[in-house]
């Protein structure tokens, strides 16, 4: 550290000492204070402000940074710059959080792993605001409060709800492909090092002549998969609630560098017009046997942050921050997420958020038409036009500085073309949502014990649930996957009800 250091107060008045407050009769060891105590005052003050509003969900997080490398040239898909050249590396920053509980909760509860990446390319920012499961719990929008909610305290007892959680996925039936992931092995993560994330949504990778490719994102953990048992995670949770931050800052520290394969599942217009699954529908996979992945890209984490708020807590993903040739699909969950991020973040962080470091691209940035706002602090464009259609400073566009059309808003073919009516409209729960659920019991019944312990783990959750009925209705949506995982969760749940 510099040795020609000196505290000042915020605006720059060197101060004398850091520990003295003004105090009439002070010499006495006691004393009234002073107004006019600016240092005393100015520190008080701040203290209170410290904190920022805390993430509705998502709060508690690990974050780092690293970098992306292409293993690829994808050029005959999309022309995101990122992708477009073997060996190309782009920066890339990292926050991976649970969803429901909040910032001081453990971080080995057993939940939903969000996946946050901001990718600084040469053309922007591209965020990708992934989950370590493939499908999600919802479809509709509307539902994404209500959700989240009931994962959350209770509103009278302020305590996690089992009730409250099970009502809600007994009555919204599409999660039942989430929690079969939920309740499985991975519902408890050995450290972030270890899971896989996914895009869940369908996106899409453009060319600028308008014709694209519908893909989801798969990125897989070369470290392994490991998880913590039911048990594992619950002693952890009560010994050390920042296991997983303590982990992958260690790993970083020690030179163990993490590292994941990027690969992409590519769908034509055309193919997803036939497929047997809408494609829209995030509650959904895309078999790897009809559409295999193919890998794009590997992702090493290697920086730990230099401070946390100013790195991490302030860090804001959005799935609308895109870059030419990446955009987004009619998945309605997804153009929900597009408006609802960077709402979160203009009231979390200010209007202004994306000049904090963090957030700020690395690519040029000129956008004259967001001005002003509270916290502005760069020039603010000075004096140039704040009004599009200047003949006094015309600007060039980025077509006649690259020779690149950018990403055209608009230019998209017949598949993008939408017509109809406006019609009000809830997805339906039919026996085609049980379908993947099933496949994924199977899949887990390839491996020794893993669908005892899925019924374990959901023993553990359903116990908690103190009103006959809606136990029942809880194990005949399981039964609607299988009938044994049903019987069986009914079985030694109301076993371990008796007992207890
Ligand atoms: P495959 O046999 O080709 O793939 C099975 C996949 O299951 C594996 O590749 C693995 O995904 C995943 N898997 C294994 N254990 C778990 C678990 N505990 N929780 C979540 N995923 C797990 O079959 P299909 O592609 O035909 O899919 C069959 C089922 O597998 C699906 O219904 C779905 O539930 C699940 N699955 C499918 C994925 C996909 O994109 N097709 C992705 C993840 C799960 P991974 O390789 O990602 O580790």
């Amino acid at each position: 550290m510099s040795t020609d250091k000196y505290y000042t107060l915020a605006e720059g008045c060197p101060f004398a000492s850091n520990r003295t407050a003004l105090l009439i009769n002070g010499k006495r060891g006691g004393g009234l204070g002073l107004l006019q105590d600016t240092q005393l005052i100015e520190t008080l003050a701040h203290f209170s402000r410290e904190r920022i509003p805390e993430r509705v969900v998502h709060a508690k997080a690990v974050g780092c940074y690293g970098e992306f490398e292409a293993t690829r040239d994808c050029s005959d898909f999309t022309s995101a710059s990122f992708l477009n050249k073997v060996g190309k590396k782009t920066p890339v920053l990292q926050r991976v959080s649970t969803v429901g509980p909040e910032s001081g909760s453990a971080d080995t509860s057993r939940d939903v792993h969000g996946w946050a990446m901001k990718l600084y390319t040469d053309e922007g920012n591209l965020d990708w605001v992934f989950n370590n499961t493939p499908v999600f719990f919802i479809r509709d929008p509307i539902k994404f409060p209500s959700m989240n909610r009931s994962h959350k305290r209770h509103p009278r007892s302020h305590l996690p709800d089992a009730n409250m959680f099970w009502d809600f996925h007994v009555g919204n039936p599409e999660g039942i492909h989430q929690l079969m992931v939920l309740f499985s092995d991975r519902g408890t993560p050995k450290s972030i090092r270890y899971m896989n994330a996914y895009s869940g949504h369908t996106y899409r990778f453009t060319k600028p002549d308008g014709s694209f490719k519908y893909a989801k994102i798969h990125i897989k953990t070369q470290q392994g998969i490991h998880n913590f048992s039911r048990k594992e995670a619950t002693k952890i949770a009560g010994e050390n609630p920042d296991y997983m931050i303590e982990d992958m800052f260690e790993a970083i520290e020690r030179g163990d560098f993490p590292v994941w394969n990027v690969y992409v599942q590519l769908m034509s217009p055309e193919e997803a017009e036939k497929y047997k699954w809408n494609i829209f529908d995030m509650t959904k996979v895309w078999s790897h046997k009809d559409f295999p992945l193919q890998q794009i890209g590997r992702l090493t984490m290697n920086r730990n942050p230099e401070n946390y708020f100013a790195d991490i807590e302030q860090a804001a993903f959005s799935p609308s921050t895109m870059v030419p040739g990446f955009a987004p699909s009619a998945d309605p969950v997804l153009q929900a997420r597009l408006f609802a991020y960077p709402d979160a973040a203009r009231y979390r962080l200010g209007v202004n958020y994306q000049q904090l470091p963090t957030n700020a691209a690395k690519a040029q940035v000129y956008c004259p038409f967001q001005r002003d706002g509270k916290m502005r602090f760069d020039g603010n464009y000075g004096g140039d036009p704040n009004y599009v259609g200047s003949s006094l400073q015309p600007t060039k566009f980025y077509q006649d500085v690259k020779g690149k059309t950018p990403q055209a808003l608009g230019l998209h073919d017949e598949h993008e073309m939408w017509a109809g009516e406006v019609s009000a409209y809830t997805s339906e729960i039919t026996d085609a949502d049980f379908v993947q659920p099933t496949a994924l019991w199977e899949v887990i019944g390839r491996e020794p014990g893993h669908q005892d312990r899925l019924i374990e783990n959901l023993v553990g959750s359903v116990s908690g649930v103190k009103y006959p009925e809606l136990r029942k209705a809880v194990y005949d949506l399981f039964s609607r996957v299988n009938k044994d995982l049903s019987l069986k969760l009914e079985e030694r749940t109301e076993a371990s009800i008796k007992a207890a």
